[in-house]
């Protein structure tokens, strides 16, 4: 079974986000950037895929600008086999969720596999869109926000979390799916993992060179940071807050 992975290269989790002084975007000058953690929660199921002799190729993609080899470099030493870069030079490395489905349904084309597993959602555009984008353009099976996967006979059960509780699923191979937080948690890479990883293959092609038309189709007008948020006051009991709650907030 051969395995695809896709990670992401964001704003690290624990950065406070700046926006630019324009209004342009987030600052990204200057700011730790890592993998995006439901990718880094993908790769860790798909290494064990790999550790535990259900998949024998696990690849992971990164697409984006020459930075992202660090994340893949990262996804290697967790134990990925090997590295693509799909090249999508600065300043055109926002790539939209479509595009992205678009060149991830081009690579799957050109190097067949039995499971794409991207995160659930990227923690810069909150889109939650790519997985699901991806599985209807190739016409594939989805399961998504999976918080458990099992082999079972020659396809999958998953179980989802879902509003109302947990949805179990199964699918055939192959298919696409989207990782949750509770799927498992990412092992903490070490030193030696690290120095053999430089030693595995990143291939690098020029997103462009897979023929997808990935100009933006939506247009970011502006980008501000929400209202501060004022003290709140200690009321001296009930009377005063329903008096507040009339005069001033007028809502009763
Ligand atoms: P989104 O739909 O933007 O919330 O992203 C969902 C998932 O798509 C992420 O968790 C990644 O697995 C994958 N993804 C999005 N953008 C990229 C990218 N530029 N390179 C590789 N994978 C990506």
């Amino acid at each position: 079974m051969k395995v695809l992975v896709a990670v992401k290269r964001v704003v690290d989790y624990s950065v406070r986000v700046r926006v630019r002084a324009d209004g342009s975007g987030v600052e990204t000058a200057n700011v730790k950037m890592s993998m995006n953690p439901f990718d880094e929660i993908a790769v860790e199921e798909a290494v064990r895929w790999r550790e535990s002799g259900q998949a024998e190729e696990l690849t992971v993609l990164s697409a984006g600008p020459d930075a992202c080899q660090e994340t893949l470099r990262t996804a290697l030493a967790m134990g990925a086999d090997r590295g693509i870069h799909l090249r999508v030079p600065d300043p055109g490395g926002a790539l939209e969720p479509l595009a992205l489905a678009k060149l991830l349904a081009q690579q799957v084309a050109r190097e067949p596999v039995d499971i794409v597993l991207l995160g659930k959602q990227a923690i810069d555009d909150d889109a939650n869109q790519t997985g699901q984008m991806l599985a209807g353009l190739l016409g594939w099976p989805q399961g998504t926000f999976c918080s458990a996967i099992r082999f079972v006979g020659e396809g999958l059960e998953v179980v989802r979390e879902v509003d109302g509780g947990l949805e179990h699923l199964a699918l055939e191979l192959p298919a696409v799916l989207t990782t949750d937080l509770r799927l498992n948690e990412p092992r903490y890479v070490k030193l030696p993992n690290i120095m053999k990883a430089k030693k595995k293959p990143i291939e690098v092609r020029e997103a462009a060179e897979l023929g997808v038309d990935i100009a933006p189709r939506v247009q970011i007008i502006q980008v501000a940071e929400p209202a501060r948020r004022t003290a709140g006051v200690v009321l001296n009991d009930a009377t005063e807050l329903v008096a507040r709650l009339r005069e001033e907030a007028k809502v009763i």
